[in-house]
């Protein structure tokens, strides 16, 4: 075991979270844990090697964590959750989250199970994490503050940059580890070691065992990063795409396409949307379906995409011949503007025309007359004025209405055709 001591490398931590690892530090001083020893674990002991920022801060203690979570809550004002069932608590403080856990070991009934938990020491917690760089400890025991304890060669992978799982049945037991590694190598500018990537090429076939819920989750936490388009990719060669869908592809055409995501997307929040109806957008609807269904992608985000494939399958009339902007209305006014953002991004210059003419204009076109004007003219509310509404918004864009004057003379007429018709 390596005896390096990080405590200078948590100096350069934000004064606030270094405070409060002091706090966790002395706090076990006082508190009942039965070993006393607590320690920052996973991902922060990675960053604080690289010298990368970190806010989620994970603590594991060889006892009672959850007691001095509530302890650290209390001294600092933070939010407490308390998830009872798996034993952990997290305290939020600004923008840090600091995760408390006790030290555990996992078993897995079967690939793709999720694991039975119960209480162990540091070194089968750290055995039960997905890779080397990731099973590094950090004491926060006053008397043995910033030692490093790495029982699996987690500082030399982090020093070869190299990402390593720590025994072979690995992606058996849980084949996310497969979307992990590459979305770490990729983060990270790691290579996957050679036993590593030998494994996971073995073992693709164990994503099946993964429920949509998790298989999902971990695609997000991809689309989620920072270049996406280069995990994807690398998920390409690797065969893991082909495994989520023989026709999903990770190309150069993403690596165009996903830079424009990130220059034109509105807002951070539609990212995910958008990001995920491009990796998609060369399937059919049918097979695009299928993945919706496999990921058990929701409501909001499976309308995106659906309606992005369903608009890119119809795509072939508006490259015929052009549409008016009635017609264009008609077509596109029931579908989400991200899915037409979508095309527009995916689509030839012909198609991106037409559709930003539909998002920056014809989408936003509306009669002069509002609901009460129609009904100080005699239109009775209801579904009826909806569909005059629409009827006036189609003459407006056919260009055959243009004024108050032209669109009240409309509803007269209208409304006598109704009275005559009575
Ligand atoms: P990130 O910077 O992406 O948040 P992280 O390392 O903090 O990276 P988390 O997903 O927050 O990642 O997980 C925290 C830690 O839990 C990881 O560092 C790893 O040790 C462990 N872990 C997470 N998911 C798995 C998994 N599927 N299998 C094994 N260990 C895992």
């Amino acid at each position: 075991m390596v005896a390096l001591n990080l405590a200078a490398e948590m100096e350069r931590l934000p004064p606030e979270a270094r405070e409060i690892l002091r706090m966790v530090g002395s706090l076990v001083e006082e508190s009942r844990l039965p070993s006393g020893r607590l320690f920052l674990v996973g991902g922060v002991v990675r960053d604080l090697l690289l010298g990368c920022p970190c806010l989620d801060i994970d603590i594991v203690g060889e006892g009672d964590a959850l007691s001095l979570a509530e302890a650290v809550a209390r001294r600092t004002h933070g939010r407490l959750v308390v998830h009872k069932r798996f034993g952990t608590a997290t305290v939020r403080l600004g923008e840090f989250r600091f995760d408390f856990a006790a030290a555990r070991s996992e078993t897995y009934s079967h690939p793709g199970a999720l694991p039975e938990v119960r209480s162990d020491t540091l070194k089968a917690d750290l055995f039960r994490r997905d890779f080397t760089i990731n099973a590094m400890a950090v004491d926060l025991t006053v008397s043995r503050w910033g030692t490093l304890i790495d029982y699996y060669g987690g500082l030399e992978d982090v020093r070869k940059r190299c990402i390593r799982v720590l025994h072979p049945g690995s992606f058996v037991d849980d084949a996310t580890r497969i979307l992990r590694a590459i979305r770490y190598e990729q983060r990270l500018g790691f290579r996957m070691e050679t036993g590593t990537a030998r494994l996971l090429r073995r073992d693709l076939k164990m994503l099946d065992t993964i429920s949509g819920d998790r298989l999902r989750h971990e695609i997000e936490l991809v689309l989620g990063e920072e270049r996406p388009e280069r995990i994807l990719r690398r998920g390409a060669e690797l065969g893991v795409l082909q495994q989520l869908h023989p026709s999903l592809k990770g190309n150069g055409w993403l690596a165009l396409k996903f830079p424009l995501v990130r220059e034109l997307a509105g807002s951070a929040k539609d990212m995910p949307a958008l990001y995920l109806s491009l990796l998609v957008y060369h399937l059919t609807p049918e097979e695009g379906g299928q993945l919706l269904d496999r990921l058990k992608v929701p409501g909001a985000i499976r309308k995106v995409v659906r309606d992005a494939l369903e608009i890119k399958s119809e795509v072939s009339r508006m490259s015929s011949s052009a549409l008016a902007p009635g017609a264009l209305y008609r077509w596109l006014h029931l579908r989400h503007p991200l899915a037409i953002r979508v095309n527009a991004l995916a689509g030839a210059p012909m198609v991106r025309w037409y559709l930003e003419l539909f998002l920056r204009q014809l989408s936003l076109v509306k009669p002069l007359l509002s609901g009460e004007d129609l009904m100080a003219l005699g239109v009775p509310a209801g579904s009826e004025m909806g569909r005059l509404q629409e009827h006036l918004r189609e003459e407006r864009l056919e260009g055959r209405l243009k004024t108050r004057g032209d669109e009240e003379a409309l509803v007269k007429k209208w409304i006598e055709r109704k009275s005559g018709g009575c």
